[in-house]
């Protein structure tokens, strides 16, 4: 705005009248009369009454929008660092101990009746977590598929059968079989 000039305009006057005719925040509008004797608005050429007012509001709604922007913005990194933020996995655990106080609760059949939509929309809401869950998981590279967990086992077994007698063949292949069918149960209950 006008920072070098002693006149300038009034914020509780917007009909103030420039001081001079070649003032540089003078309003930018003419008509037969000539051009414009008011001050322009602070974000426009013209004045209030020819337009400048449109400008103003505009421009408060475009800075509105920048400040949620920006806090939003704040959240989600915020949201996305933050340690404590519950991974999918926990979310499972969660719902499915709430499910299971539900389900301990109401011991009676006409009390599961009664909560059957409660119920019911839990576990929708664990089906969904658990299939976001493995989505991301498989993105991630992290899900091995029973075949390739099979064929890893054999390979292990394989390379181990090349250094061991058949009595320590026969121990580790249980411990390791044994280790391998606990993964896959914990998969099968993930799948369920
Ligand atoms: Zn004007």
């Amino acid at each position: 705005m006008s920072g070098d000039y002693d006149d300038k305009p009034d914020p509780e006057n917007p009909f103030k009248r420039v001081s001079r005719d070649d003032h540089p925040d003078r309003c930018q509008a003419s008509d037969t009369q000539g051009q414009c004797h008011f001050y322009r608005t602070e974000h426009s050429i013209h004045c209030i009454k020819h337009g400048g007012q449109m400008t103003e509001k505009a421009h408060a709604k475009e800075q509105l929008e920048q400040y949620r922007l920006q806090k939003y913005k704040a959240r989600v990194k915020d949201f996305s660092t933050n340690p404590k933020v519950l991974t999918l996995r926990d979310e499972i655990g969660i719902t499915r101990m709430l499910l299971e106080t539900k389900l301990n609760r109401w011991q009676d059949d006409d009390e599961l009746i009664a909560h059957s939509g409660v119920i019911l929309s839990n576990i929708q809401a664990l089906h969904k977590l658990v299939i976001d869950c493995k989505k991301l998981e498989s993105q991630m590279g992290m899900l091995l598929d029973r075949g390739a967990i099979q064929k890893l086992c054999d390979d292990i077994l394989n390379i181990m059968s090349q250094f061991l007698d058949e009595d320590e063949m026969t121990q580790v292949a249980n411990l390791v079989l044994g280790a391998i069918a606990a993964v896959t149960t914990a998969r099968v209950e993930l799948d369920a």
